[in-house]
This record gives C-alpha cells, structure tokens and sequence, in this order.
C-alpha cells in the first residue's frame, strides 16, 4: 500500500467515525425544532381559573370541611395550635375525597432530605376490606399526619445509626397539599418534616420552620416594646430563579452535563455576553411557549410565578414569583425547579439549574428577597410614613445589620457548596465577603443615627429627624447595586449570593436564626435601659445609636466586585471565605453550635450533622467531576485530537511524497503544536487520576478531620488539576478540525436553539 492509499484508508476511517458523532446529529436535529403548543387556551380559560386549582388551601377547605373543623385547621395554621386526631380523621377524608374527585389514585409523604432535593413515596389510596376483600380508597388523619420512609439512604451526616434505619415524615400544615399530575394521572403530595427516630431534623424545612418559630418570639417581643401589639411575625420570601435552557440533543451529547450539570470542557466562544443583547431581550418563540407551560403548571400548583425575562448570558433566563412566607416560598421554590425540569423535556429542551454551566458567561443565582411581616401584613422592613413606623423600622433595620455583621460567615456558610464557589466572586456574582449595600439615602440616615445629628439634608430640603422620623426613601431605588451580596431595595433585603440550584430553605434558616438572635439582643438593650429608667425614644435612640456604631463596617455601597473593596474589607475585617471547605467549618464553632441550640433551630448534633454532610456533598461533587473530566478527556476528546493529529501526519507525509521538496514548515509546526498538547493534555489525566486516588487515601481515623481534610485536598489539589486538563482540552478544540470534535460547542450551545 502506498502512502497515499494508506492516507485514503485513514480519511474514509475517519469520516466512518464521525458519522457516529452525537454532535452532529445534535446540530441536525436542533434545526429541525418548532415551538410545541401545550393546550390551554387563554382566551377560554382564565389563569385565575386554573389557579391553585390543584391545592387543597384554604379555599377548597373552607368549602369542603365542616365549619368546626376548617376553624380549628385554621387556628393551626394561623396560631400554631394542636389539630387533634378526631379533627384530622375528618380533614384526611376530605382532602382524600377531594384528591380523587380530581383523579387522584395515590398519595405521598413529599419531604426535603438533605440531598437537597425532594422525595417522594407513592401509596395508593386502594384498601381491601370486608369478607370478600372488596377494594375500598381510604385515607385516615394518622396516615395524614405521619410516615415511617426507610431513612437509611438518605444523608444524615451520622446522626442515625443503621440499626435505626426509621425515619418520619410529620404533616406540615402550614404548606398545603397539592396534586401533582402525570399523562396517566394524579397523586396528592403532602408536605411534610423528616426527623429521626430521635426526633433529629433529617431535613432542610425542619430548621427552617423552627427558625421562623424563633424569629417570630423575638421580633414579636421588640414589637409589643415599642407599643405594636402584633403576636405573630412570619419571614416573607421571594426567590428570583436564574437557570439555562439548552436544546436536549446538545444535552445529550454532553456526558458531563449531564452527569455533573455543567459543561467540565468547552472553549470560550467567539461571541460571549459582550453585546449585551441577550439581557431582556425579546423571547425567542420557542422559550416563550417552554415558558407559557411552565406557568400554566405552576399556576395550577398555587406558585405564583409573576416575572419572565431573558437574563444576562445567551441562553439564561430568569423567573420571579410574587413573595410568599418562606416556608411556601421554599416548598414553591422546589416545585418549581421539578416543574421547569419536567416541562424543559416536553420541549426537547434542558433547563439547567447549575451555578456555572458554562465558564466564560454568567452563571446563575437565585436572589432570595426577605423581610418581615406581622400577622396583618405590615412589611416590618418598610420605612413608612409615621413616626411610630420609623423607630420600629430603625430598630429592626438595626437589629439585621448588626446579624449581618456578626454573623457574615454563618450566612457565607449557608450558600457553601461546589457549585456556587464557581460563581462568588467571578465578576458576576457578589464575592465572598458579606457585606450590606443601603443606598445613599438610607446611609445617610444610618450615619446621622450613629452621630446623633438631628438634622439631614436630603434631595427635597432639610430633614428634621430624631430616631422616630425619617425620610421617605424611594422604594425603588435607581442606584440600585447589583453587586452586592445582601442589598436593601426599598422595603426588603436581597440576599443575592444564594445559588441557583440550592434550596432556599438553609439560607434561610440560617438568616432567619442570626436575626432572631440581634432581634433578642436589641430587645434586651431596650428593656435594660427602660427597667432603669430610661424613657423608651431615649433607649431607642441609644441602643440603635451603639448598635449601629459597633456594627457599621457592614456597610458597604460601591462596587464589590473591585480589588479595592477586597483590600478595604480585610482592613475592616470581614471574613473572605474563598471556597467552600474554608466556608464550612464556621458552622461548627462553639458560638455557632450555642446559637441555633439556643433559638432551638439545631441541636448541636444536627447541626454537626449538617457540616458533615455539606463536606461530603462537596467531596462527592468534585469527585464525580473529576473522574468525568479524566474520561472525557480520554475516549473522546484525545480520539478526537489523535485523528487530527494522524490526518496532519498524512497530509504531511503524502504531499512529501507527491511533490519534491515542497516546504511543509507550517503544517510540521501545526503538526508539532498538536502534538505537544496531545502529550500534555495525556499527562494532565494521569496527574488528575492519580490526585483522585490520592485524595481517597486521606485517612487519619479521626472522622471529624477526615471529612475537612478531604474536602481541602479536593480543593487545593484536584481541582486544579481537574482545571488542567480542561485548559489543555480546551486549547485543542480550538485548532483540532471542527468536524472531527465530538462535544456540541459553547458558541452552539448557548445560540442555536
Ligand atoms: P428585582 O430585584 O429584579 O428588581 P422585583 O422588585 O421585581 O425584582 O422583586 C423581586 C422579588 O422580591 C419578587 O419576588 C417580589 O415578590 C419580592 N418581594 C417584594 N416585596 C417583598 C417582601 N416584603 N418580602 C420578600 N420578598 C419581597
Ligand atoms: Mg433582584
């Protein structure tokens, strides 16, 4: 065979492997794609028709259950009363009676462990009763109210032991219980708690619901000091979800999205976010039909989904409900996420929730809006008109700056997770330092409090103002600072660096305890003064003025993606916790473990749990991502580039032969480049995999260590050998032949959909 017969064998070789290339067929089906119609016709059915009309609320009890018994579900709900066993007979076959009237054939417990997600056991209503077993649908209040899953799969961060596999699902009354529809019917899902046989939290919503108890006592005691008779305050929620959609064959040709959620390969594309032109952009038809479904099933399940808009990166999206209490606001959060995955397939879309799928363009975050409110639905964040409405706002605005402040790390420790430590800090995102953004006005009020001016001159004149009169402040704020972390906007905070596809319920949790915390301590400082004589405006005015003083470095209103504030912050001394394994262990400090033990949001058991868990998680992540990158890496994209590679050498070698002293110094250069990356990227995956081995072998017996170690030594080690494979790969793509490359493109990807 000659040179040349031989380069012919190769080049059919070649075109024969391609043609079973996923990234082809990919960018062949993506053209053939339309928007699919789902059926609800708008001009015939009214949203406020199909809303809610899933949810066994308040409405559908009211005209289902007899009087006595919606009164005392209610008493429950509003005042956190007993529903006794009688009652919850009678509310379990209503809610039954009603399922099935809708088509429901069985029930689950639905609960959030600590994965993160939710789960779900599905029983069906079906019994068989009477001498000749006849098939009965039943449903009972002690079916209802608890469950006994097998918890022994579920993480528990070595809080229960094997041998006491059991875990409980309890009734959550106060998130109602919905129908969730399939092609061949529905299943009634009851929210619930999971604790341990113990009574140990094993879930995300226990903490959380413990921490609005908490928060409640404390912001109801300030309250009823300042001469507000409120008895109940509940945190109030709205989670903004950022998230990609990417067309399912790219999906499908994409192990590592699809195993790790994110793109662990892909060079930067041409065209990135530069032009701007995505970030509100008008809503390809496509997206908008993928989004038109979502709501409708999500308006069916009582979310009440309000914003949809084209976000920041091609490809990125955003959804914003209208605010809930956190607890619903977490449970919506959830359902959400499912309903956008499930409704993405039906599309032959993908909706991807990671933080960074893509390096190189945004990643995405869910901006958890939080404030207070008292049972009649005063906003305890809102500034007000009256004097009385401003001190209680000074204090409590107060009382969250000095949380803040405190406890900056426990909320940086809250967002801590590997997805998330790609985006903090990447100009995109706020950074990992905490800070508070108030805006001008506000500022300044907070500075004439701490100096004790009487006076400010604002835009509209002069402003006479003790600590019971304020400026009305613009609720919507044009210096709006998008790069903080945690920004007041108007009357509620934005926790901004929460991650896309975590559950708000942690975050949460842990704002909702630190505030509590500064609420309790304001409320002392005031009663304190007033005990002693002090007359309330005075001891108001004091302890906000000290507060505030001792508190101020918080406070922070440029520009935090800038080196400047990362040099100012560490003069100020606030914590920058970069990654997560250094963001962690602050959960387990004496002072961390004293506090949510006693605003009795964790016993320190669950919440060393927790910190071990989180550990793992990450462990377990970066794991998964490594051993994806090293065999990606290996059987497609080093193929890949060796084909390249062989396809040069022939070339070279088969013009060598035809034409006599031709000068093939270029193709020899190109040839070489190929094959020192070749060389390096094969080296790069044996580093890698021998780092992963390694990591594995941390072992010091000492189970405590042992978890942070590894964690660390996936930080510091793997990752950035993980990082160097990936830039190697990365530099191949870009001169390997395109029609060689087996991975859909970022400059795909993220436009042809
Ligand atoms: P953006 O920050 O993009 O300007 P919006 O002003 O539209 O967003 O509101 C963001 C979110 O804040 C919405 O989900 C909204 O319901 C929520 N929100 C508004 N008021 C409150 C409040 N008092 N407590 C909690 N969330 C709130
Ligand atoms: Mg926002």
């Amino acid at each position: 065979m000659t040179v040349k017969d031989r380069g012919m064998v190769m080049k059919r070789g070649v075109n024969a492997d391609r043609g079973a290339n996923l990234r082809a067929d990919a960018l062949k089906a993506v053209q053939s794609r339309t928007p699919v119609h789902t059926g609800i016709d708008y001009t015939e059915t009214s949203v406020s028709d199909i809303f809610a009309q899933n949810v066994f609320n308040r409405a559908t009890m009211r005209a289902v259950l007899p009087k006595n018994v919606y009164k005392a579900v209610i008493r429950c709900l509003d005042h956190g009363e007993q529903l006794d066993a009688s009652m919850a007979d009678i509310v379990a076959n209503a809610m039954k009676d009603w399922a099935i009237s809708r088509g429901a054939t069985h029930f689950t417990h639905w609960f959030q462990p600590m994965t993160g997600l939710t789960a779900e056991k599905h029983d069906a209503f079906l019994v068989f009763s009477g001498e000749e077993g006849q098939p009965n649908l039943e449903f009972s209040g002690k079916l209802l109210i608890q469950g006994e899953p097998d918890a022994s799969s579920f993480p528990s961060g070595g809080i229960r032991s094997t041998f006491e596999a059991r875990g409980y699902t309890g009734w959550d009354p106060t998130s109602p219980a919905f129908l969730m529809e399939s092609v061949n019917g529905k299943t009634l899902c009851i929210p619930t708690v999971f604790c341990s046989y113990s009574g140990h939290a094993l879930d995300k919503k226990t903490p959380l619901l413990r921490s609005m108890d908490a928060i409640s006592k404390q912001a109801v005691r300030l309250l009823n000091l300042l001469g507000n008779d409120s008895k109940r305050v509940t945190c109030t929620v709205g989670a903004e979800q950022e998230y990609f959609l990417i067309d399912e064959a790219y999906y499908l040709a994409r192990p590592d999205i699809i195993n790790a959620g994110r793109a662990l390969f892909g060079a930067r594309p041409p065209k990135g976010q530069e032009m701007e032109d995505h970030y509100w952009g008008s809503i390809k038809e496509r997206v908008l039909a993928f989004m038109m479904d979502t709501e409708a099933e999500l308006y069916k399940l009582g979310v009440p989904v309000k914003t949809r808009h084209n976000e920041v990166a091609p490809a990125q999206f955003e959804v914003a409900p209208v605010f809930e209490t956190s607890n619903l606001a977490t449970d919506h959060n959830m359902l959400l996420m499912e309903v956008f995955r499930n409704t993405a397939r039906k599309h032959g879309l993908r909706c991807l929730f990671h933080e960074k799928p893509f390096s190189g363009v945004n990643g995405s975050g869910k901006h958890n809006n939080w404030s207070m409110a008292d049972e009649r639905g005063n906003n305890l964040l809102d500034p007000g008109h009256t004097p009385q409405d401003n001190q209680q706002f000074v204090a409590v605005l107060t009382a969250v700056i000095r949380a803040v402040n405190k406890y900056g790390h426990l909320l940086r420790a809250s967002i801590a997770f590997a997805g998330n430590d790609h985006r903090l800090g990447a100009n995109e995102a706020p950074p990992a330092i905490m800070s508070i953004y108030l805006g001008d006005k506000l500022t300044q009020v907070v500075e004439a409090l701490i100096s004790g001016k009487k006076e400010i001159s604002v835009q509209s004149g002069t402003l006479q103002f003790g600590v019971t009169s304020l400026p009305e402040l613009p609720r919507d704020d044009s210096d709006r600072n998008r790069t903080s972390p945690f920004a007041f906007t108007g009357n509620k905070f934005e926790f901004r660096a929460v991650g896309s596809s975590q559950s708000i319920a942690w975050p949460n949790a842990v704002l909702n305890t630190i505030v509590a915390e500064s609420l309790d301590y304001v409320a002392s400082e005031i009663e304190k003064l007033v005990k002693s004589g002090t007359d309330l405006g005075a001891a108001v005015e004091k302890v906000v003025r000290e507060t505030l003083s001792e508190n101020k470095r918080i406070l922070f209103n440029g520009d935090n993606y800038s080196r400047e504030w990362h040099e100012e912050a560490e003069r100020r001394g606030l914590p920058n916790l970069k990654t997560t394994p250094e963001a962690l262990p602050c959960l387990v400090d004496k002072e961390t473990l004293a506090l949510f033990k006693k605003y009795e949001v964790l016993e320190n058991e669950e919440l060393v749990s927790r910190y071990h868990i989180n550990l793992e998680a990450y462990c377990k992540t970066v794991n998964i991502e490594s051993l994806l990158t090293a065999n990606m890496a290996r059987t497609m994209i080093l193929p890949a580039a060796l084909d390249y590679q062989q396809k040069v050498a022939q070339t070279i070698a088969a013009t060598r032969a035809a034409v006599n002293g031709v000068n093939l110094s270029t193709q020899e250069h190109l040839l070489k480049e190929l094959c020192e990356k070749i060389c390096s990227l094969q080296s790069a995956i044996d580093k890698l995999e021998s780092m992963v081995k390694e990591a594995h072998h941390e072992e010091s017996g000492d189970h405590e260590a042992e978890n942070l170690n590894r964690a660390r030594f996936f930080e510091q080690k793997v990752i950035p050998a993980m990082n160097a494979v990936r830039a190697f790969a990365d530099e191949l793509e870009l001169i390997v032949d395109d029609s060689l490359w087996p991975l859909p493109k970022f400059r795909e990807m993220l436009y042809v959909y």
